[in-house]
């Protein structure tokens, strides 16, 4: 009863409209830009779908009795936090943390939203009911969500309702008895050949005033009228898995969401005209935690490969006992043991919101600035320990077939540990990773994938226990003051 990857790769081949090089994909799934993505996110269904891994990957439906994937779990202790973290960092090492967008991320934000229902009740017992509903059909269908949360880009200085057209950023149109209907646009949406609904919302604060922007609701990626308006395909200019091993496997893709008077059902609106819900669904329940706890138990994954890929390029290259490699190389690892540590106290200092168990923020915020900063010094630091290796290759795989060539590839890549083969297949991975265009997409990826840092770092200062740190100060500073004033000395 498991959704596997059959099964999934079954549910996408649904009539969506995605565009790319100017056509209409007839079916994505079999497509050379999106097939071997769609692949690696059926390979996580297969892997829940083993009877070794049933117990570690799925839970029992509370209302089907069938089991589904742990995303949904809704963990109401410290172990349940940690059991449900556990399949998340399986999922995770499947693809090296190379999916930021793979479906625990949306089934997480969805599930802290059905953590948070008090909070719907409180400004609509319909809107309420919808995401009760919605969050147990996901669940019992074990569905793959992404979401377009952001405004297009456009005149960042003016607001969703200030741009020049009234409908750039997606808002609602019309509505009737049946539902509303969506016209305009959002980004980016990460994911989109690989998961069977959207969420869309807004992330960014509305004002009074801006009531149709302010709208949260769940669309199916078939849905008359949305159009996906990809990126580039990396998968398409990677046919060869040697050359490319992570642009020809994990190219998620990203696109620009066109809501083209999409029709959405009432059951299926989470927010309706109410900029303070369309805020407070993300900060005042535990949506926003949730969801970016999932990303930071991915990164903590990438992170681990990033580290295993320096040592292995520092080893190939025979640089590895040199004592400042050795120091750049502990410098990594303490690092990545840093943000393991920041999950595990994530989870440690959790607390109760109702009966939910959910991570503590002060250290998730702290650890989305960190990784933001981080990212980048991986990439760096790789760089720098690869040299010229990363581009001193062969130009594809069919130079091996050649005899001539490849009797030169044997002659000048070398390496004190492993053979020409090797070495090749190591470096191509490594530029992959940090370099390629797949690459440069991933440190795109990880400085915004959950805003700007200014906007990660506002979460820290708002979250930040501060009476704590400032009452410190204020106490040591109440115990002295001008030597003439009549109080106590410091002692
Ligand atoms: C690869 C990738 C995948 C993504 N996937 C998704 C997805 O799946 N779903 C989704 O909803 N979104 C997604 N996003 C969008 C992401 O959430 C946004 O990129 C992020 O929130 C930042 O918004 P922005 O890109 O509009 O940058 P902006 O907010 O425009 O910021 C860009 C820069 O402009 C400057 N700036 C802007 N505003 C100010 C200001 N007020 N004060 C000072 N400086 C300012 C800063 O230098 C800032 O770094 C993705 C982004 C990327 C790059």
């Amino acid at each position: 009863m498991v959704k596997d990857g059959t099964k999934h790769i079954a549910s996408l081949r649904d009539g969506r409209r995605i565009f790319i090089d100017g056509m209409c994909v007839d079916d994505h799934t079999h497509h050379p830009a999106f097939r071997n993505a769609v692949a690696s996110a059926a390979s996580l269904y297969d892997y829940q779908a083993q009877p070794q891994n049933l117990e570690k990957m799925t839970f029992t439906s509370p209302t089907t009795g069938n089991r589904v994937s742990r995303m949904w779990q809704l963990p109401t202790s410290l172990a349940e936090l940690v059991e449900r973290r556990q399949a998340l960092e399986a999922w995770a090492e499947l693809t090296c943390g190379m999916l930021g967008r793979s479906p625990d991320h949306v089934a997480s934000c969805i599930s802290g939203m059905y953590m948070g229902l008090d909070l719907f009740e409180r400004h609509s017992g319909a809107r309420a009911s919808a995401v009760r509903e919605y969050y147990e059909y996901a669940r019992d269908n074990d569905l793959y969500l992404t979401y377009v949360i952001i405004s297009p880009q456009a005149d960042r200085s003016k607001s969703a309702g200030e741009q020049s057209d009234e409908f750039l950023v997606a808002g609602v149109c019309d509505e009737d008895t049946q539902g509303i209907t969506i016209r305009g646009a959002k980004m980016l949406g990460t994911g989109c050949p690989l998961a069977n609904e959207v969420f869309v919302g807004a992330i960014q604060p509305l004002k009074p005033g801006e009531e149709k922007h302010s709208v949260t609701a769940m669309v199916p990626l078939n849905a008359k009228g949305l159009k996906i308006l990809s990126r580039k395909s990396f998968e398409a200019h990677a046919p060869s898995t040697f050359d490319s091993p992570l642009s020809s496997s994990f190219d998620e893709n990203d696109a620009v969401l066109f809501f083209d008077d999409v029709k959405v059902p009432w059951e299926r609106v989470f927010v309706h005209n109410d900029v303070q819900l369309a805020q407070a669904q993300w900060h005042a329940i535990p949506t926003h935690v949730y969801q970016n706890y999932q990303c930071q138990i991915r990164l903590m994954v990438k992170l681990r490969f990033l580290l295993g890929l320096a040592r292995k390029i520092a080893e190939t290259n025979g640089i590895v006992n040199f004592p400042q490699v050795r120091e750049t190389l502990g410098q990594l690892a303490a690092e990545t043991a840093m943000v393991e540590g920041m999950v595990l106290g994530m989870e440690a200092g959790g607390w109760h919101y109702g009966k939910y168990f959910v991570p503590n923020k002060k250290l998730l915020y702290s650890a989305m600035v960190l990784t933001q900063q981080l990212y980048p010094k991986f990439v760096t630091t790789l760089r720098e320990l690869s040299g010229g290796g990363m581009i001193m290759l062969p130009s594809s795989v069919d130079d091996f077939a050649n005899p001539e060539i490849a009797a030169h590839i044997e002659q000048t890549q070398r390496s004190p540990v492993t053979d020409s083969v090797g070495r090749v297949k190591l470096f191509k991975l490594a530029w992959d990773a940090v370099g390629s265009e797949f690459g440069s997409r991933h440190l795109q990826y990880e400085m915004f994938y959950a805003g700007a840092n200014m906007v990660t770092r506002g979460h820290a200062f708002r979250t930040y226990d501060w009476e704590r740190a400032v009452g410190m100060v204020d106490g040591l500073m109440s115990r002295y003051a001008l030597p003439h004033a009549e109080t106590q000395k410091v002692t």
